[in-house]
């Protein structure tokens, strides 16, 4: 079958970590703002993908007025963020059809690159959940119920990344389950209902921007990009 591809990107929160008056995917790095890096690598990466873009219902005016005056004219559903990034997805899948091959990234991780995403969608020829990890760098511990703390093998840990790809009806079947404090992504969401996940690395570069730190580093990157 072949399966069309659609991306859902989420810039559904506050991004209140950040400090700014804006949230944080609507702050410029390298006079852009940094959602619309996000939409234009995925947008440059394919022929054809439906975008999906959710942002908070109060910003969407925002966001328009942006695209008008900038003549950034892309295409796309703007369905509204929910109380969680887990009811932001539920929300978006509403528009994504049976069938299709849906990855699901986080808008303010814009230096997803073209090749990345061109291997990942292709892996899904093999599999129909697939998440980018990486080996984390620094020293973990684990913090017991009464606050005394164990160093773990960090060897056995994986830090999780978006794009997170999978078969659309897999994802939307997942995304029909109640709220689960414990789903932080869409791969727990799909493993609480008992389907497996398959890994492939990710990309030391596809950080994602939280803090005021991150958007000096993210500024260094970008530059680094346009060499
Ligand atoms: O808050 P956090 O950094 O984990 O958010 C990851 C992504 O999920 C961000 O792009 C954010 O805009 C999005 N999100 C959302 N709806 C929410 C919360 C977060 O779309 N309610």
């Amino acid at each position: 079958m072949n399966r069309r591809y659609y991306a859902v990107i989420l810039a559904g929160g506050q991004g209140l970590r950040m400090g700014y008056d804006i949230p944080k995917q609507f702050i410029e790095i390298e006079g852009k703002p940094i959602l619309r890096h996000t939409i234009e690598r995925f947008r440059e990466s394919f022929d054809e993908i439906e975008i999906i873009v959710v942002l908070p219902s109060g910003e969407k005016e925002y966001w328009k007025e942006y695209c008008k005056r900038t003549g950034f004219l892309d295409r796309y559903v703007m369905p509204s963020g929910g109380i969680t990034r887990f009811h932001s997805v539920q929300n978006a899948l509403k528009y994504v059809p049976d069938g299709a091959i849906v990855a699901i990234h986080d808008g303010v991780r814009p230096f997803v690159t073209r090749d990345f995403l061109r291997s990942m969608f292709k892996k899904m020829e093999e599999c129909k959940a697939l998440v980018p990890v990486t080996l984390p760098v620094e020293s973990l511990r684990e913090i017991g119920p009464d606050g005394t703390s164990t160093a773990v093998d960090r060897s056995r840990y994986r830090l999780v990344q978006t794009p997170q790809i999978f078969h659309s009806e897999l994802l939307k079947e997942a995304y029909s389950q109640p709220y689960n404090p414990l789903f932080t992504d869409d791969a727990s969401v799909v493993e609480y209902m008992g389907h497996r996940v398959s890994l492939c690395e990710g990309l030391s570069s596809n950080i994602k921007i939280t803090t005021p730190e991150d958007l000096a580093l993210a500024e260094a990157i970008l530059r680094e990009t346009r060499r």
